[in-house]
């Protein structure tokens, strides 16, 4: 894919940024039959489409602002992911705990809107339940003066996961996807109109260019960026908020439903979702001024959550039971006239789109769940914009890489789909894929070299990160396994010692963020 340095290839669309947005709209283009170039100045994922809280779901939260569209459409594309990613989206069942006499009725008349909504793509009625029932389903759940509860019903994924199955549905379609490149100029033909970009490759420092007629900004907290680049004098489009979340053991909540918090101090709802044997707690929402690759929880943040689970749980989560913090910025589109203050909740969760006159087109909000209609809408303004000839969207029902039905999630190779088995074939033909990391640990070489070989990790932190996830499940336990994947991505890749060496120190300083103090 880096001979794409020599190619003289004009491209329909370019596609700045391999994050959920940009992957969609590559998948999208591809499959319409548009060549397609997709450039991540990182890995894929790596800022805010690996840092989620990990459901697919409408967002009960903005029903109760009274927020009806935007519900709708995320309850159907919803639908569309369970269907065609069924290996990474689950079904998952969530429980309101009550506690007060009118929170039954109210959340069961509420919730049963909510399911109305998603018209025939529900995934199981609403109901109101006993408080023995919330009991079986929670048994951590805090039990003096629990009257019952409501149980729901919402989407659950792995957002790397999938955001690297994305890359692959992609290049299946056609695409050319590059990780490490990052866009640092873009080129204007003479009648000002954008026509390519100046791409770095970051893992070797040669500057390249690539010719295109539709430039996408994908960017996410980034897109300012690129726009500044268009027009050094265009006002802001983001606002990026902060978010982060704590992952404890799964015995804090003791079973396999999730447990939603309808109303926090601050007037917000926090999930606590079983994923991978553990249970992610979050998440906050503050305004924040930096736009960084990896920022930062702050302590006032962290208390916020361990207090808040605190209340509703019977074994309260400590900071010594942290496994991993970490934070994540939504890119939310900034109200036009500056009005909303410091109040990040109060701006807009739906995706805004801007049209520059130079003809770059930036897409950026939303959320993950509506991935694939904000890429619908994309390429269609692409298309309207530079007069490409129209092809109709096919990504409603184009199956993701990876697609298996029925997977068994009790066996932790799942999150691989359709790929598991060519995985678990490499290492009985070959013991030494089969070796695990370490004794700590389940993960294996093998999977390493998957990562490597078929999933475009370069780096220590793209297989821990992003690839297999330890990072995210225990921060402190990753670092541990570090030199050994530093060691095989070094014979995979054919690097010297020093590199391994420069791996192991760079992972290990920005996992230690994720290590709660
Ligand atoms: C705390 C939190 C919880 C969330 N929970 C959920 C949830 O449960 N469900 C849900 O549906 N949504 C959720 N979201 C929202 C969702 O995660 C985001 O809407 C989505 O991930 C944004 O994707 P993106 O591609 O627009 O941005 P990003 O993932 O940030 O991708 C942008 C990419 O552009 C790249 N880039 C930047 N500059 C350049 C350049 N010059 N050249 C090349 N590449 C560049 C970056 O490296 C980055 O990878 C959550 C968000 C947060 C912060």
């Amino acid at each position: 894919m880096r001979g794409l340095k020599d190619s003289k290839q004009k491209w329909d669309f370019i596609i700045i940024g391999g994050g959920a947005t940009g992957l969609g709209i590559a998948v999208d283009s591809a499959s319409r039959g548009y060549s397609t170039l997709l450039l991540e100045q990182s890995d894929f994922a790596k800022a805010t489409s690996s840092r989620s809280t990990k459901l697919v779901h409408g967002g009960v939260r903005y029903l109760q602002k009274g927020d009806v569209a935007l519900v709708r459409e995320a309850l159907r594309e919803r639908g569309y992911l369970q269907k065609n990613a069924p290996h990474l989206v689950k079904n998952q069942r969530f429980i309101i705990g009550n506690y007060r006499w009118w929170e039954k009725p109210f959340y069961t008349i509420g919730l049963t809107f909510y399911d109305l909504l998603s018209g025939g793509m529900s995934l199981g009625r609403s109901l109101p339940m006993s408080r023995a029932a919330v009991i079986k389903s929670i048994p951590r759940i805090v039990r003096e003066n629990l009257r019952g509860g409501v149980v729901y019903h919402d989407g659950q994924f792995d957002d790397s996961r999938l955001a690297v199955n994305l890359m692959q549905t992609a290049i299946e379609q056609g695409a050319a996807v590059v990780n490490y490149a990052k866009v640092t100029q873009l080129l204007k033909s003479s009648d000002g109109q954008i026509s390519g970009v100046v791409v770095r490759d970051e893992l070797d420092g040669v500057n390249f260019t690539a010719e295109g007629k539709c430039i996408i900004n994908a960017t996410g907290i980034f897109v300012d960026n690129i726009i500044r680049m268009d027009n050094p004098s265009e006002k802001p489009m983001v606002r990026p908020s902060q978010g982060v979340h704590l992952v404890v053991d799964k015995s804090f909540l003791g079973g396999d439903d999730a447990i939603m918090i309808p109303k926090t101090s601050d007037g917000r709802v926090m999930f606590g979702v079983p994923w991978h044997n553990r249970v992610i707690l979050g998440t906050t929402d503050i305004p924040v001024k930096e736009f960084v690759l990896e920022p930062k929880a702050l302590e006032e943040e962290v208390d916020f959550i361990l207090e808040t689970a605190g209340r509703f749980l019977e074994k309260k989560p400590q900071r010594s039971d942290v496994l991993c913090v970490f934070a994540g910025l939504r890119p939310l589109a900034a109200p036009k006239n500056g009005s909303d203050g410091d109040k990040t909740k109060e701006i807009s969760r739906s995706h805004k789109m801007l049209v520059s006159p130079s003809g770059l087109v930036t897409i950026t909000g939303g959320k993950w769940t509506t991935y694939r209609k904000m890429a619908e809408d994309t390429v269609n303004t692409a298309v309207r914009t530079k007069k490409l000839p129209v092809k109709e969207c096919r990504t409603a029902k184009l199956k993701i890489h990876g697609y298996f039905e029925n997977p068994d999630r009790n066996d932790r190779m799942y999150i691989y789909g359709s790929d598991q088995e060519a995985i678990l074939k490499m290492q009985r033909e070959n013991p030494y894929y089969a070796e695990k990391l370490d004794l700590t640990t389940d993960f294996t070489v093998g999977e390493v070299v998957w990562a490597v070989r078929r999933e475009m990790a370069r780096t220590v932190d793209d297989v821990l990160a992003r690839r297999v996830r330890v990072l995210y499940l225990d921060a402190r336990a990753s670092i541990a396994l570090a030199p050994r994947v530093a060691s095989v991505l070094a014979s995979e890749l054919g690097r010297d010692k020093k590199w391994e060496q420069d791996q192991v120190k760079e992972y290990t300083e920005m996992a230690g963020s994720y290590v709660m103090s």
